[in-house]
């Protein structure tokens, strides 16, 4: 009512709407941007950079890097400016060349940013790399690694998962729950599209106010999208749907710009001059998937014969390993591989890999052995041990039991163990010690493996971590 009577004064309707048509065309309409903010997380921003200091110091290890100083120096100098029109939280940011000529690039929570040489090579001009940097900040500043590990934690974790994370316990705990080592697939580094229509939006912002013509990251990606040179760009950042309209979209949005914007600057084209000038990065070796380079040595038919490099021995100090129906603890120099049904906890090279399968020669796997529904409440423990050892037997002919130990207690619960012998992949025997223990979801195994001339040595550590196990459910 009140609306209407003042709106009958013609005058006042008429200063009313030059109002409004000022707030469009002003200068700030900045205020019209996209605002972004990070969805559900369950870590805190600290862990944020915990989590990624450990997976980059791992990743670093796995793969190229370029370690020259200039161009680090200069990914740094031009990533700080960048990252400082990130919105959200300030992280520690840091940015290193990768010796790899695909055109990729990643970051891992905290601001860990890894940029392929292949990237600056590829790009036309500093705007351009800045572009893809951009890119990478916004996956940081939205936090999405760790909102999609959070999401994962959801979907699958027990309670006392969550409870880990919330309760910042120990860094490694949580490592050791997303798989613990660095891996190109890994939950951190695989992008939804929606995530990724969200780092180009950031990225877009911050070129805009870093003063580069935005459109660049848009043009970038066309080109690569177009590309004759070879990209994983796409296959670790999905293309978003309509991505080069809703780039242009916020371009629109951030308004007009007065200043000449500057694209290019002769230190990038200096840094291209020098990447010509090193040695061409060695050839794309297959990127192992979360398996470090040590662990994909093919043993070659006679390689038993051979003094095989050994793991280091295994660290005394034990750290926590929770899974979803058991908790664990484990060396703190062993790694866990695999997910919540079944997983392998080895040391350095204690899997060795071929072409299309991989062998565990050190260490323990956890696995759930189902058991047909109709049958679990009739079968009893022996029973299932057995069909179990059969199962098994199909793909391990060679394995054949030496000493039926019986019965043990497991955290409390009836189970037995068993000593096996079979083909160790590093060559001659090895020792499976075997232990089972009944679960309402099915039989669970767990398998000790040390090669046979070894076996003493890994005992000990085997009861330890049989010792640890406390079943959650
Ligand atoms: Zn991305």
């Amino acid at each position: 009512m009140i609306l209407k009577a003042i709106f009958r004064k013609r005058w006042i309707w008429r200063a009313f709407a030059a109002v409004l048509l000022g707030l469009f065309l002003s200068p700030f309409v900045y205020a019209q941007r996209t605002r972004l903010e990070p969805g559900f997380n369950l870590f805190s921003v600290q862990q944020d950079v915990e989590l990624g200091r450990n997976v980059a110091q791992d990743a670093e290890k796995k793969i190229p890097m370029l370690n020259n100083t200039r161009v680090d120096n200069y990914l740094n100098r031009l990533g700080m400016k960048l990252a400082g029109s990130a919105p959200g939280e300030k992280y520690p940011y840091q940015f290193k060349c990768v010796n790899d000529s695909n055109i990729n690039a990643f970051a891992l929570p905290g601001g860990f940013l890894y940029i392929n040489r292949g990237v600056i090579e590829a790009a036309d001009n500093e705007a351009e790399l800045a572009g893809v940097m951009g890119h990478e900040i916004g996956h940081v500043a939205l936090r999405h690694g760790t909102n999609q590990a959070s999401k994962a934690q959801l979907a699958q974790a027990p309670l006392a998962i969550l409870g880990s994370v919330l309760g910042g316990d120990s860094m490694s705990a949580v490592l050791a729950q997303l798989g613990a080592s660095f891996a190109f697939n890994s939950v951190l580094l695989k992008y939804s599209r929606d995530a990724e229509r969200q780092a180009d939006l950031i990225g877009t912002q911050i070129l805009f106010d870093t003063n580069y013509n935005p459109r660049y990251m848009a043009e970038f990606f066309e080109k690569l999208d177009a590309g004759e040179r070879g990209s994983d760009f796409f296959s670790s950042h999905p293309h978003p749907e309509n991505r080069i309209d809703n780039i242009n979209l916020e371009i629109a949005r951030l308004g007009s710009y007065s200043r000449e914007r500057v694209n290019d600057t002769g230190e990038f084209r200096d840094i291209k001059r020098l990447l010509r000038s090193l040695p061409a990065a060695p050839k794309p070796a297959e990127v192992p998937s979360g398996v470090p380079s040590e662990e994909r040595k093919i043993p070659s038919p006679d390689a038993g014969q051979k003094q095989e490099p050994r793991p280091p021995a295994p660290s005394t100090k034990f750290r926590r390993f929770y899974s979803e129906h058991i908790k664990l603890q484990y060396p703190v120099n062993w790694k866990v591989f695999g997910h919540e049904k079944e997983f392998t906890v080895t040391p350095e090279g204690g899997i060795l890999r071929s072409a299309d399968t991989s062998a565990v020669a050190y260490g323990v796997s956890f696995s759930l052995f189902e058991i047909p529904a109709g049958s679990r409440s009739d079968i009893d423990l022996r029973e299932a041990t057995d069909r179990m050892i059969v199962s098994l037997q199909g793909s391990n002919p060679a394995l054949r039991l030496i000493r039926d130990q019986g019965g043990i207690r497991v955290d409390g619960k009836k189970g037995l163990s068993r000593i096996y012998e079979n083909e160790s992949p590093v060559g001659g025997l090895e020792i499976d010690w075997i232990v089972t223990v009944m679960h309402p979801e099915g039989l669970m195994v767990f398998a000790f493996v040390a090669p046979e001339r070894y076996f003493n040595e890994y005992d000990r550590v085997f009861e330890k971590i049989l010792d640890s196990v406390d079943f959650t459910n």
